[in-house]
Protein backbone atom coordinates (compact mmCIF):
# COMPACT_ATOMS: atom_id res chain seq x y z
CA UNK A 1 0.00 0.00 0.00
CA UNK A 2 1.19 3.64 -1.20
CA UNK A 3 0.73 6.69 0.93
CA UNK A 4 0.76 9.90 -0.56
CA UNK A 5 1.58 12.69 2.14
CA UNK A 6 0.22 16.35 1.41
CA UNK A 7 2.12 19.66 1.74
CA UNK A 8 0.24 19.78 4.97
CA UNK A 9 2.29 16.53 6.58
CA UNK A 10 5.84 17.24 8.59
CA UNK A 11 8.80 15.31 9.38
CA UNK A 12 6.90 15.06 12.93
CA UNK A 13 3.47 13.40 11.60
CA UNK A 14 5.57 11.17 9.31
CA UNK A 15 7.70 10.40 11.82
CA UNK A 16 4.55 9.83 14.55
CA UNK A 17 2.84 7.78 11.25
CA UNK A 18 5.49 5.54 11.14
CA UNK A 19 5.85 4.61 14.59
CA UNK A 20 2.65 3.99 14.81
CA UNK A 21 2.65 1.89 12.21
CA UNK A 22 5.20 -0.26 13.09
CA UNK A 23 3.78 -0.41 16.31
CA UNK A 24 0.86 -2.19 14.23
CA UNK A 25 3.16 -4.55 13.03
CA UNK A 26 3.44 -2.77 9.56
CA UNK A 27 6.87 -2.84 7.86
CA UNK A 28 7.65 0.45 6.21
CA UNK A 29 9.57 2.66 3.86
CA UNK A 30 9.40 6.01 3.00
CA UNK A 31 11.52 8.42 0.73
CA UNK A 32 12.32 12.20 0.03
CA UNK A 33 9.34 12.46 -1.86
CA UNK A 34 7.00 12.05 0.87
CA UNK A 35 6.10 8.69 -0.11
CA UNK A 36 5.27 5.96 2.49
CA UNK A 37 5.21 2.01 1.15
CA UNK A 38 3.53 -0.36 3.63
CA UNK A 39 6.07 -3.39 2.41
CA UNK A 40 4.50 -6.13 5.07
CA UNK A 41 1.93 -6.52 7.57
CA UNK A 42 -1.57 -7.35 8.75
CA UNK A 43 -4.98 -6.84 6.67
CA UNK A 44 -3.70 -3.50 5.13
CA UNK A 45 -6.67 -3.29 2.98
CA UNK A 46 -9.16 -2.56 6.53
CA UNK A 47 -6.49 0.03 7.34
CA UNK A 48 -6.93 1.93 3.93
CA UNK A 49 -9.96 4.11 5.27
CA UNK A 50 -8.24 5.29 8.19
CA UNK A 51 -5.16 6.78 6.62
CA UNK A 52 -7.57 8.68 4.40
CA UNK A 53 -9.21 10.36 7.09
CA UNK A 54 -5.52 12.18 8.28
CA UNK A 55 -5.19 15.35 7.02
CA UNK A 56 -1.65 14.99 6.08
CA UNK A 57 -2.48 12.12 3.75
CA UNK A 58 -3.43 13.10 0.20
CA UNK A 59 -4.04 9.70 -0.86
CA UNK A 60 -4.21 5.76 -0.50
CA UNK A 61 -3.58 3.11 -3.03
CA UNK A 62 -2.85 -0.05 -3.28
CA UNK A 63 0.59 -0.77 -5.19
CA UNK A 64 -0.26 -1.66 -9.02
CA UNK A 65 2.68 -4.09 -8.96
CA UNK A 66 4.28 -6.88 -6.62
CA UNK A 67 7.36 -4.41 -6.82
CA UNK A 68 7.80 -1.73 -3.88
CA UNK A 69 10.53 0.43 -3.13
CA UNK A 70 12.21 -0.23 -7.04
CA UNK A 71 8.76 1.12 -8.66
CA UNK A 72 7.99 4.57 -9.94
CA UNK A 73 4.73 4.63 -7.86
CA UNK A 74 6.97 5.11 -4.73
CA UNK A 75 9.80 7.11 -5.80
CA UNK A 76 8.82 9.27 -9.54
CA UNK A 77 12.21 10.41 -9.59
CA UNK A 78 15.13 9.05 -11.61
CA UNK A 79 17.78 7.38 -9.03
CA UNK A 80 21.54 8.76 -9.48
CA UNK A 81 23.93 6.47 -8.46
CA UNK A 82 27.15 8.46 -7.47
CA UNK A 83 30.80 7.08 -7.49
CA UNK A 84 33.56 8.69 -6.52
CA UNK A 85 32.32 11.90 -8.51
CA UNK A 86 31.03 9.52 -11.49
CA UNK A 87 27.33 9.57 -12.02
CA UNK A 88 25.02 6.65 -13.36
CA UNK A 89 21.67 7.36 -14.23
CA UNK A 90 22.02 11.03 -14.33
CA UNK A 91 21.53 12.91 -18.01
CA UNK A 92 25.21 11.32 -18.96
CA UNK A 93 25.06 7.41 -20.83
CA UNK A 94 28.02 5.34 -18.74
CA UNK A 95 30.18 3.05 -20.75
CA UNK A 96 31.28 0.01 -19.13
CA UNK A 97 34.08 -1.79 -20.95
CA UNK A 98 36.86 -4.64 -21.03
CA UNK A 99 37.19 -8.10 -21.90
CA UNK A 100 35.05 -10.61 -20.70
CA UNK A 101 37.63 -12.21 -18.46
CA UNK A 102 40.94 -10.68 -16.85
CA UNK A 103 43.53 -12.69 -18.60
CA UNK A 104 46.57 -11.31 -18.31
CA UNK A 105 48.13 -7.76 -16.40
CA UNK A 106 49.41 -6.50 -20.01
CA UNK A 107 45.86 -7.60 -21.38
CA UNK A 108 43.36 -5.80 -18.67
CA UNK A 109 46.12 -2.55 -18.86
CA UNK A 110 46.04 -2.32 -22.56
CA UNK A 111 42.21 -2.17 -22.57
CA UNK A 112 41.80 0.38 -19.77
CA UNK A 113 43.63 2.49 -22.15
CA UNK A 114 41.10 1.93 -24.91
CA UNK A 115 38.80 2.37 -22.63
CA UNK A 116 39.55 5.52 -21.38
CA UNK A 117 41.00 7.22 -24.80
CA UNK A 118 37.37 6.05 -26.54
CA UNK A 119 35.33 7.83 -23.64
CA UNK A 120 34.36 4.51 -21.00
CA UNK A 121 34.03 5.50 -17.51
CA UNK A 122 33.95 1.98 -15.85
CA UNK A 123 36.52 -0.86 -16.81
CA UNK A 124 35.08 -4.32 -16.81
CA UNK A 125 36.63 -7.49 -16.36
CA UNK A 126 35.41 -10.83 -14.90
CA UNK A 127 37.98 -12.58 -12.06
CA UNK A 128 35.70 -15.36 -11.03
CA UNK A 129 33.44 -16.74 -14.62
CA UNK A 130 30.39 -18.58 -14.39
CA UNK A 131 31.38 -20.98 -16.92
CA UNK A 132 28.75 -23.44 -18.69
CA UNK A 133 31.97 -26.15 -18.52
CA UNK A 134 33.78 -27.05 -15.55
CA UNK A 135 36.27 -27.35 -17.46
CA UNK A 136 36.78 -23.86 -19.16
CA UNK A 137 38.87 -21.19 -18.13
CA UNK A 138 37.38 -20.07 -14.27
CA UNK A 139 39.12 -17.09 -13.91
CA UNK A 140 41.88 -15.14 -12.31
CA UNK A 141 40.30 -14.74 -8.79
CA UNK A 142 41.96 -11.81 -6.49
CA UNK A 143 44.60 -11.48 -8.59
CA UNK A 144 43.25 -10.61 -11.77
CA UNK A 145 41.09 -8.14 -9.27
CA UNK A 146 44.37 -6.52 -8.44
CA UNK A 147 45.47 -5.94 -12.43
CA UNK A 148 42.10 -4.83 -12.83
CA UNK A 149 41.68 -2.25 -10.31
CA UNK A 150 45.81 -1.18 -11.21
CA UNK A 151 44.92 -0.65 -14.31
CA UNK A 152 41.33 1.39 -13.96
CA UNK A 153 43.11 3.14 -11.28
CA UNK A 154 46.07 4.40 -13.73
CA UNK A 155 42.90 5.74 -16.46
CA UNK A 156 40.91 7.32 -13.64
CA UNK A 157 38.09 5.10 -14.62
CA UNK A 158 35.70 3.06 -12.23
CA UNK A 159 35.91 -1.14 -11.90
CA UNK A 160 33.02 -3.66 -12.07
CA UNK A 161 33.65 -7.54 -11.72
CA UNK A 162 31.18 -10.05 -11.21
CA UNK A 163 30.91 -11.84 -7.65
CA UNK A 164 29.79 -15.76 -7.51
CA UNK A 165 30.35 -16.26 -3.84
CA UNK A 166 28.91 -14.33 -0.96
CA UNK A 167 31.84 -14.81 1.07
CA UNK A 168 34.09 -12.72 -1.60
CA UNK A 169 32.05 -9.79 -0.83
CA UNK A 170 34.36 -8.00 1.84
CA UNK A 171 37.77 -9.28 -0.35
CA UNK A 172 36.05 -7.97 -3.76
CA UNK A 173 35.38 -4.50 -2.11
CA UNK A 174 39.08 -3.89 -2.12
CA UNK A 175 39.03 -3.90 -5.77
CA UNK A 176 35.60 -2.83 -7.23
CA UNK A 177 33.85 -0.01 -7.14
CA UNK A 178 30.31 -1.71 -8.69
CA UNK A 179 29.60 -5.91 -7.97
CA UNK A 180 27.82 -7.38 -10.95
CA UNK A 181 25.28 -10.40 -10.14
CA UNK A 182 25.54 -12.78 -13.39
CA UNK A 183 21.91 -13.55 -15.00
CA UNK A 184 22.85 -16.92 -13.85
CA UNK A 185 22.81 -15.40 -10.26
CA UNK A 186 19.50 -13.05 -10.71
CA UNK A 187 17.60 -15.16 -8.50
CA UNK A 188 20.52 -16.40 -6.26
CA UNK A 189 18.53 -14.89 -3.18
CA UNK A 190 21.76 -15.86 -0.36
CA UNK A 191 23.62 -13.42 -2.92
CA UNK A 192 21.09 -10.91 -3.43
CA UNK A 193 20.09 -10.71 0.84
CA UNK A 194 24.32 -10.03 1.27
CA UNK A 195 24.52 -7.95 -1.10
CA UNK A 196 21.37 -5.72 0.37
CA UNK A 197 23.59 -5.52 3.64
CA UNK A 198 26.24 -3.88 1.89
CA UNK A 199 26.41 -0.31 0.22
CA UNK A 200 28.39 -0.94 -2.75
CA UNK A 201 26.74 -0.62 -6.26
CA UNK A 202 24.95 -3.53 -7.85
CA UNK A 203 24.92 -3.92 -11.33
CA UNK A 204 21.73 -6.88 -11.97
CA UNK A 205 22.17 -8.35 -14.91
CA UNK A 206 18.44 -10.26 -16.19
CA UNK A 207 18.17 -14.17 -16.25
CA UNK A 208 17.82 -16.20 -19.01
CA UNK A 209 14.21 -16.76 -18.94
CA UNK A 210 13.10 -13.67 -16.20
CA UNK A 211 9.99 -11.59 -16.83
CA UNK A 212 10.06 -7.84 -15.74
CA UNK A 213 8.28 -8.68 -12.48
CA UNK A 214 10.56 -11.47 -11.99
CA UNK A 215 14.25 -9.08 -12.34
CA UNK A 216 12.27 -6.15 -10.59
CA UNK A 217 11.62 -8.66 -7.88
CA UNK A 218 15.13 -9.55 -7.37
CA UNK A 219 16.27 -5.87 -7.25
CA UNK A 220 13.43 -5.62 -4.45
CA UNK A 221 15.01 -7.79 -2.23
CA UNK A 222 18.78 -5.71 -2.76
CA UNK A 223 17.05 -2.30 -2.24
CA UNK A 224 14.71 -3.41 0.62
CA UNK A 225 17.31 -4.79 2.62
CA UNK A 226 19.17 -1.63 2.81
CA UNK A 227 21.23 -1.40 -0.90
CA UNK A 228 19.59 1.22 -2.75
CA UNK A 229 22.32 1.27 -5.73
CA UNK A 230 21.10 -0.80 -8.13
CA UNK A 231 21.59 -0.64 -12.17
CA UNK A 232 19.12 -3.34 -13.73
CA UNK A 233 21.17 -4.47 -16.89
CA UNK A 234 19.13 -6.34 -20.09
CA UNK A 235 21.67 -8.74 -21.75
CA UNK A 236 19.25 -10.91 -24.02
CA UNK A 237 16.95 -14.02 -23.14
CA UNK A 238 16.52 -17.30 -24.54
CA UNK A 239 13.47 -17.16 -26.61
CA UNK A 240 12.60 -19.91 -29.77
CA UNK A 241 15.15 -18.33 -31.64
CA UNK A 242 18.34 -19.93 -31.96
CA UNK A 243 20.77 -18.17 -34.73
CA UNK A 244 21.91 -15.53 -31.75
CA UNK A 245 23.20 -16.44 -28.42
CA UNK A 246 20.41 -14.81 -27.15
CA UNK A 247 17.30 -12.03 -28.14
CA UNK A 248 18.10 -8.74 -27.54
CA UNK A 249 15.17 -7.18 -25.45
CA UNK A 250 15.84 -3.37 -26.06
CA UNK A 251 12.15 -2.97 -25.05
CA UNK A 252 13.16 -3.72 -21.77
CA UNK A 253 14.72 -0.37 -21.99
CA UNK A 254 11.67 2.38 -22.18
CA UNK A 255 9.50 -0.74 -20.53
CA UNK A 256 11.66 -0.69 -17.16
CA UNK A 257 12.37 2.71 -17.07
CA UNK A 258 9.01 3.24 -16.74
CA UNK A 259 8.45 0.95 -13.74
CA UNK A 260 11.60 1.82 -11.84
CA UNK A 261 13.63 4.93 -11.13
CA UNK A 262 16.55 2.58 -11.06
CA UNK A 263 19.20 3.36 -13.93
CA UNK A 264 19.13 1.08 -16.70
CA UNK A 265 22.02 -0.48 -18.52
CA UNK A 266 21.67 -2.95 -21.86
CA UNK A 267 24.35 -5.30 -22.97
CA UNK A 268 24.59 -5.99 -26.79
CA UNK A 269 27.67 -8.00 -26.42
CA UNK A 270 25.98 -11.04 -24.61
CA UNK A 271 23.01 -10.07 -26.02
CA UNK A 272 23.59 -11.39 -29.45
CA UNK A 273 26.64 -12.96 -28.96
CA UNK A 274 27.50 -11.61 -31.90
CA UNK A 275 30.42 -8.93 -32.89
CA UNK A 276 28.98 -7.63 -35.97
CA UNK A 277 25.68 -6.90 -34.04
CA UNK A 278 26.94 -5.36 -30.92
CA UNK A 279 27.35 -1.88 -32.72
CA UNK A 280 23.68 -1.56 -34.16
CA UNK A 281 22.41 -2.94 -30.96
CA UNK A 282 24.37 -0.48 -28.99
CA UNK A 283 22.75 2.61 -30.82
CA UNK A 284 19.80 1.00 -30.41
CA UNK A 285 20.01 0.99 -26.75
CA UNK A 286 20.97 4.44 -26.36
CA UNK A 287 18.09 5.70 -29.01
CA UNK A 288 15.67 3.41 -26.25
CA UNK A 289 16.87 5.81 -23.54
CA UNK A 290 19.37 3.16 -21.76
CA UNK A 291 21.54 5.14 -18.89
CA UNK A 292 24.44 2.08 -18.97
CA UNK A 293 26.03 0.48 -21.98
CA UNK A 294 28.30 -2.91 -21.51
CA UNK A 295 30.59 -3.92 -24.30
CA UNK A 296 33.01 -6.33 -24.41
CA UNK A 297 36.25 -5.45 -26.11
CA UNK A 298 39.71 -6.81 -25.90
CA UNK A 299 43.43 -6.30 -27.77
CA UNK A 300 42.97 -9.15 -29.70
CA UNK A 301 39.99 -10.58 -29.76
CA UNK A 302 39.89 -13.74 -31.65
CA UNK A 303 41.95 -15.12 -28.83
CA UNK A 304 39.88 -14.16 -25.75
CA UNK A 305 39.64 -16.67 -23.46
CA UNK A 306 35.97 -16.27 -23.71
CA UNK A 307 33.13 -14.80 -25.54
CA UNK A 308 35.73 -14.51 -28.20
CA UNK A 309 32.54 -14.20 -31.11
CA UNK A 310 30.75 -11.32 -29.17
CA UNK A 311 34.04 -9.16 -28.44
CA UNK A 312 35.30 -6.59 -30.36
CA UNK A 313 38.48 -4.89 -31.53
CA UNK A 314 39.58 -1.52 -29.82
CA UNK A 315 38.98 -0.12 -32.99
CA UNK A 316 35.79 -0.98 -33.67
CA UNK A 317 34.97 0.17 -30.16
CA UNK A 318 36.20 3.09 -30.68
CA UNK A 319 34.03 3.61 -33.72
CA UNK A 320 31.31 2.24 -31.62
CA UNK A 321 31.82 4.89 -29.08
CA UNK A 322 31.86 7.82 -31.83
CA UNK A 323 28.94 6.21 -33.33
CA UNK A 324 26.92 5.87 -29.56
CA UNK A 325 28.27 10.05 -29.31
CA UNK A 326 25.88 10.76 -32.36
CA UNK A 327 22.98 9.09 -31.29
CA UNK A 328 22.64 10.72 -27.98
CA UNK A 329 22.54 14.05 -28.91
CA UNK A 330 20.21 12.73 -31.16
CA UNK A 331 17.90 11.99 -28.25
CA UNK A 332 19.37 14.64 -25.56
CA UNK A 333 21.92 12.85 -24.02
CA UNK A 334 25.83 12.78 -23.93
CA UNK A 335 28.24 10.50 -22.77
CA UNK A 336 30.31 11.21 -19.30
C1 LIG B 1 29.66 -11.40 -18.32
O1 LIG B 1 29.32 -10.21 -18.19
O2 LIG B 1 30.79 -11.75 -18.73
C2 LIG B 1 28.65 -12.46 -18.07
C3 LIG B 1 29.00 -13.69 -17.74
O3 LIG B 1 27.39 -12.00 -18.25
P1 LIG B 1 25.97 -12.78 -18.11
O4 LIG B 1 25.82 -13.07 -16.66
O5 LIG B 1 25.00 -11.76 -18.63
O6 LIG B 1 26.03 -14.02 -18.96
MN1 LIG C 1 31.29 -12.50 -21.23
Amino acid sequence: MLLKLNKKAKSEDLNNLIQKLQWMGFTVSSNKSHHLAILKGIDEKTHIQKFQKLDFVEEVTPFKNKFKLVSREFHPENTIIEIRGKKIGGDAIVMMAGPCTIESKEQIEQSAQEAAKSGATVLRGGAFKPRTSPYDFQGLGEEGLKYLKEAADKHNLLTISEIMDPDDLEMMEKYVDILQVGARNMQNFSLLKKLAKSKTPVFLKRGFSATYQDFLMAAEYIVGGGNPNVILCERGIRTFETYARNTLDVAAVPILKSLTHLPIALDPSHGTGIREMVSPMAKAGVAAGADVLMIEMHPNPDQSVSDAKQTVSFDTFSEIMQDLKVIAKAVNRSFG
